[in-house]
């Protein structure tokens, strides 16, 4: 399936926001965002008026850009949310953040989403005992992620797992570092998902 192959900083840049796609180098002086805080390209500097419907797509493509989704995917979990019971705006970012590639991410057995993908896709994991291949799976209360015993002398991985205490994990996880270990303890909650998030511009955008 066809895939963003450009430059991770200029995502960010267009979106005027930290994504956090580069895994370490986010959290340091190189990152793009702190030291050229304009939109990319040739009129970057030279945009100023935005219409509704320009903050709502550009809200919604911040969004698939965190989670790295494709536009017709993205639209699938939309609908999705849409049929569910609640709020929406707030069911889309669950769908998302239940993501067993998030959930790998959330744990810090990778530095950046994209590398917990490919992780997943590579079969380093197994999910309550069963090896798993598939990014999308959602996760359920209870679940166990683990790191498969052939995988744990990964230099990436175990980097990663040290590196963790800066982000932090969220509280509806729990991280057994020694044991390559991590339990969905319950499913998140809108207050645990801390980017800055306006998931109505979302909605708007699609409910045209
Ligand atoms: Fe975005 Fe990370 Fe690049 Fe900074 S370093 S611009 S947060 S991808």
């Amino acid at each position: 399936m066809a895939r963003y192959t450009g430059p991770s900083c200029r995502l960010c840049r267009r979106e005027n926001t930290e994504l956090f796609l580069k895994g370490e180098r986010c959290y340091t002086d190189k990152c793009a965002i702190k030291r050229r805080n304009y939109p990319p390209g040739q009129h970057g500097q030279g945009r100023s008026k935005t219409s509704d419907y320009g903050v709502q797509l550009r809200e919604k493509q911040k969004v698939r850009r965190i989670y790295g989704i494709l536009e017709n995917q993205f639209r699938g979990y939309f609908e999705r949310a849409d049929r569910l019971k609640g709020v929406t705006g707030e069911n889309l970012l669950f769908l998302l953040e239940r993501r067993l590639d998030n959930i790998a991410y959330r744990l810090g057995f990778a530095s950046s989403r994209i590398e917990a993908r490919q992780l997943v896709r590579h079969g380093h994991f197994t999910l309550n005992g069963k090896k798993v291949t598939i990014p999308s799976i959602q996760v359920k209360a209870g679940d166990v992620m683990e790191l498969r015993e052939k995988s744990r002398k990964v230099a990436c991985i175990n980097e990663s797992l040290e590196a963790v205490v800066r982000r932090g994990i969220p509280q509806w996880l729990e991280l057994d570092k020694g044991a390559y270990k991590g339990v969905v303890k319950t499913l998140p909650v809108r207050e645990d998902i801390t980017m800055p998030i306006q998931e109505q511009l979302i909605v708007e955008l699609y409910s045209k």
